[in-house]
């Protein structure tokens, strides 16, 4: 009998897909490989399959799991695959599985996070737009499943780490004296540009982040700072806080991975260097420590710390994503839903940089949110929006 925590990793080929592999390798001891999932990537998908023997992939392009099941017979490995958004939400959910490493990217990744939650498994949440999606949902799937939600985006994971033991998901902040959490944001390669040369920024010129190495799409958010947004709505779920609780401040360098600011004037941070396999690690191991295989922060080598208030004229995505969150209902779930589409015609050059915000705003303009409520309600808000994006990117081809 192995006594290893069984793991799943959904949206393994990504990069905290990726990252978290190379962490759970470093302990093999500890850890097992339940299932590895990917979109459509099947050479990638395979490669990882020979080296981590999981007993489980799942692909969710049908084509896709076909060629790999093919591969995979071909080369007498055993590895049962699956399809398509039932075989995401069958291994999130799976009794074989302890932990799901939620790294799918987008709205995407949704539904089968709520599978492992409703399943009470431990829920590394990477994928953030599941939850400004569907916040008090998800919220309550964790606590009627018995999960537990532990925060990987290195500033959720800074603030679990500043908050006092214990405090669960969507709990409130305030009964434990806390003022503010300090949510700090690098501000992105564009940062300094000047504002002019801003609508003809590239897609590669938007995805150099300055200190992190990140899948493309939340490497454009990060430039447009909606990256940040996201980050504030998913705060607010995560640690039960209200906007005007959270404060956005701009740290260039990323060692600080956010604070959390006390009524007695007390302010804890939680530093590192910029590294996903340090919040990765931490997660896994919690509430103990693992070595994740990061270096340590050399403060010698550390010539300043800098923090600025953000600019909500150079990034109009923040402003939007405080509108939406403080609009509340399926706002956020329109923003975001709205923001994939747009950072996509983006990164396919068919819209200009700076295009990103106008679409967005309209959106949040053109379609009525409504009270949360049910899964359905977001999904269809979700699907309207991204209808309305759509026909405002085809409607100007001169945009690009
Ligand atoms: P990525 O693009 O590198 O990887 C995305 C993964 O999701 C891939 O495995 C891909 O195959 C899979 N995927 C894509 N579309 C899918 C679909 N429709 N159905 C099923 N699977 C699909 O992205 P990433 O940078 O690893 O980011 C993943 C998530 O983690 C995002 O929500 C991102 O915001 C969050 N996050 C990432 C970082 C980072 O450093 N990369 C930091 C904080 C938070
Ligand atoms: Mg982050």
């Amino acid at each position: 009998m192995s006594a290893r925590t069984g793991v799943t990793i959904l949206g393994s080929t990504g990069s905290i897909g990726v990252s978290t592999l190379d962490v759970l390798q470093r302990h093999a001891d500890r850890f097992r490989v339940v299932a590895l999932t990917a979109d459509r990537d099947v050479e990638g998908l395979l490669r990882q399959c020979l080296t981590h023997e999981p007993s489980v992939a799942v692909m969710a392009d049908p084509q896709a799991a076909r060629r790999l099941q093919d591969r995979l017979l071909a080369l007498g490995r055993p590895i049962e695959v699956l399809a398509g958004v039932a075989g995401l939400e069958r291994v999130a959910a799976a009794g074989e599985t302890d932990y799901v490493m939620a790294a799918i990217v987008g709205a995407a990744g949704l539904l089968p996070t709520l599978a492992a939650a409703r399943a009470g498994k431990r829920v590394l949440l990477a994928n953030k737009e599941a939850l400004v999606m569907a916040g008090p949902l998800f919220v309550a799937a964790v606590r009627e499943g018995g999960a537990e939600l532990l925060p990987i985006d290195s500033e959720h994971n800074a603030i679990f780490q500043c908050l006092p033991a214990g405090l669960s998901a969507g709990e409130g902040i305030v009964r434990s004296g806390v003022r503010r959490i300090l949510l700090t944001g690098s501000g992105g390669p564009f940062r300094l540009t000047p504002l002019e040369r801003l609508p003809e920024a590239t897609p590669d010129q938007a995805c150099a982040h300055p200190n992190w190495r990140m899948g493309r799409k939340i490497s454009v958010d990060s430039a447009t700072m909606m990256n940040k947004g996201l980050e504030v709505i998913e705060a607010c779920w995560l640690f039960g806080a209200t906007p005007e609780q959270i404060e956005v401040v701009v740290h260039p360098q990323s060692v600080v991975h956010s604070m959390v600011e006390y009524r007695d004037g007390s302010v804890l941070a939680q530093l590192g260097n910029p590294d996903m396999r340090v919040p990765i690690a931490h997660a896994l191991a919690w509430p103990q420590r693992l070595d994740s295989g990061a270096g340590f922060v050399d403060f010698a080598r550390l010539a300043a710390l800098e923090f600025q208030a953000p600019d909500f004229g150079r990034f109009p995505c923040l402003r939007l994503a405080f509108a939406a969150l403080k609009a509340g209902g399926t706002a956020p779930a329109i923003l975001n839903a709205a923001n994939e589409v747009a950072v996509r015609a983006f990164l396919e050059r068919r819209i200009r940089f700076t295009a990103i915000a106008a679409v967005v705003e309209h959106v949040l303009e053109r379609v009525c949110h409504h009270p949360a409520g049910t899964l359905a309600r977001i999904l269809e808000d979700d699907a309207l929006a991204r209808d309305v994006a759509g026909e405002w990117i085809a409607a100007r081809p001169s945009e690009a």
